[in-house]
């Protein structure tokens, strides 16, 4: 079971004390995902936290899938969620599903009509709004609210067998109209849907609202801590009135956390099903996605995404992580064990005049400058390479210390080489540049007769394989969202994909899908588990090298 890293938060003070004070023998919590989309990196946070929580004190974790909602379920999001739970690293205890309590949810609704505790009611969805009142005026009662038990068990057991359409009526829990917290105000707690349910088919007509079905799910399977995020702060006294009312036996509590928001990311499945179902993106794993199966395609490792949960923390307030911050982690997790190569993305041809035509060497490179353990590797010199088309101006600008007519650079892990001449095709694009090299000048040779500035990297013409080479930018440009008047769909970034044909040598041949790379001065690279075929390698770059983030240790 993954947990590298337990820091200290409040909520892991909570459950020291309540296993110190011996309220809780053991703890159990539950990761509850609705099955409506994919999981996010947001998800990961709360995943980290639920199960890593309890392993560290031999608790338990459910996953338990909260499906109330047939209309926008399914199970694909329920097959995803189940894979991208474990691919992060942990194993729950129980595999449930709050649709598998519909039984017992009913009964607790009975139970509340015989308490005189909830009521069938009719009006209607404006109706009810115009009732509910508002943050400074208190609500007004439903006419329907004084109905009799015998009439509301009845109305409820008519609503169940489907002989009332969608909306018709509803059963409301029977609190305070003039509560100053809203969600007490005789919220809805069964409404009518004639809808197909992913798990249990057309049996049901009715379903419960997520906060009268939630402290039930929780206090059947006897959570201890029911962990959720800060916006349902205020919905925490309806669930205490639920668990109470309902006559449940264990009693969990609900702590709230802030959720996790990245910037240049949008987190809420509703969003990123937005992507999807327009075709902005090419699915739920496309790699620009902040997805944990977007992330995992572009190129991410669990480590990666768990240390980043750690980094960050579990805090009250709500705060916006820099996405630079994720990239760090990867980085930090890929560096020592990435396997080393060159790759050229925009490839300009390099001839070298003076090497025999014909003629070809073997070079011995270091795989990892940081690691002599990571050894070396065989690489293939001869007369024509592919160097980058950005190594390489005609007319330099300041400071340019790689390839122009007359200046000497060293190619890695081989010779100098001097550009003597520039070939150009018909509309005057540079198709191809000539060099002689210097054969005393040898990498590891110990020459030290003069100095360049730049060292560029290649590939042996004859022997590189074509790949393709995927680079991502954010695909949302800023994050003001729609309060600032905008739709999130107007900030989409137009160069969020670019896709480069280019060689990479021939090391690599046969990577299989997820493996990954450094590529020398580009930065990581997977290769890509949907597209990339023996034939037409596929690599998309995870991050960069270098960045002027620096993490707050
Ligand atoms: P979204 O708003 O992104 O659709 P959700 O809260 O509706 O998310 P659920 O499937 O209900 O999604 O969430 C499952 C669990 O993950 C909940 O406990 C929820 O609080 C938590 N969670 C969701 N988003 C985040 C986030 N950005 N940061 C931390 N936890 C989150
Ligand atoms: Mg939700």
């Amino acid at each position: 079971m993954a947990n590298e890293i337990n820091s200290s938060n409040f909520i892991r003070n909570i459950v020291i004390d309540d296993l110190e004070s011996g309220k809780h023998k053991e703890i159990i919590t539950r990761f509850p995902p609705e099955p409506n989309g994919y999981l996010h990196i947001g998800h990961a946070k709360s995943i980290c936290l639920n199960f890593q929580l309890a392993d560290e004190f031999n608790g338990k974790t459910n996953l338990r899938f909260d499906d109330t909602n047939p209309i926008k379920e399914d199970t694909e999001y329920v097959e995803s969620i189940k894979e991208d739970v474990k691919w992060l690293g942990f194993d729950w205890d129980e595999l449930l599903f709050a649709s598998n309590y519909f039984d017992i949810m009913y009964e607790k609704a009975q139970l509340l009509i015989k308490k005189g505790k909830a009521y069938v009611c009719d009006l209607t969805p404006e109706e009810m709004k115009d009732y509910r009142g508002s943050l400074t005026a208190p609500g007004k009662e439903s006419p329907y609210r004084n109905r009799s038990v015998e009439e509301n068990l009845d109305l409820l057991e008519r609503m169940k067998n489907g002989e009332f359409e969608d909306g018709k009526k509803v059963l409301r829990a029977k609190i305070d109209m003039s509560s100053p917290n809203i969600n007490m105000r005789d919220p809805i707690i069964y409404r009518i849907s004639h809808s197909v349910h992913h798990n249990t088919g057309d049996k049901w007509c009715i379903y419960p609202m997520y906060d009268f079905a939630h402290p039930i799910e929780d206090a059947i399977e006897g959570i201890t801590h029911s962990i959720c995020t800060l916006e349902f702060e205020d919905h925490r006294p309806l669930y205490d009135w639920v668990v109470k009312e309902c006559e449940m036996e264990s009693t969990p509590r609900q702590i709230e956390f802030a959720r996790l928001n990245l910037t240049n990311t949008v987190m809420s499945k509703r969003k990123l099903k937005l992507l999807v179902d327009e075709g902005i993106v090419d699915g739920w794993d496309d790699p620009r996605m902040p997805t944990i199966a977007g992330l995992r395609r572009k190129g991410y490792t669990p480590a990666s995404i768990r240390n980043f949960c750690s980094a960050i923390g579990v805090a009250k307030a709500s705060s916006v992580v820099d996405e630079q911050m994720l990239e760090y982690f990867i980085r930090e997790d890929l560096n020592p064990t990435a396997t080393r190569a060159m790759a050229v993305l925009n490839p300009l041809k390099l001839v070298i005049t003076n090497y025999p035509e014909g003629q070809s060497e073997i070079l011995e490179i270091e795989n990892n400058p940081n690691d002599e353990s990571a050894g070396t590797r065989q690489v293939e010199f001869s007369r024509e390479l592919y160097i980058e088309r950005e190594d390489f101006m005609e007319v330099p600008v300041k400071k340019y210390f790689r390839l122009f007519p007359g200046n000497e650079v060293r190619l890695k892990g081989a010779y100098f080489v001097k550009c003597t001449d520039v070939i150009k095709d018909e509309e005057g694009n540079v198709t191809e540049i000539h060099c002689t090299y210097d054969p005393e000048t040898k990498s590891g040779s110990g020459f030290t007769g003069r100095k360049v500035k730049g060292t560029i990297h290649w590939v042996n013409a004859k022997t590189a394989i074509p790949a393709e080479f995927r680079l991502y930018e954010p695909l949302i440009l800023d994050d003001v969202e729609e309060n600032e008047g905008k739709h999130f769909l107007e900030q989409i970034n137009p160069n969020s994909l670019t896709t480069l044909k280019g060689f990479i040598e021939p090391s690599v041949k046969g990577a299989k899908a997820q493996e990954k790379y450094q590529l020398f001065r580009h930065g990581y690279f997977n290769v890509d588990s949907k597209d990339s075929t023996t034939d037409n390698l596929v690599f998309n770059r995870i991050v960069s090298l270098k960045s002027s983030f620096k993490l707050n240790k």
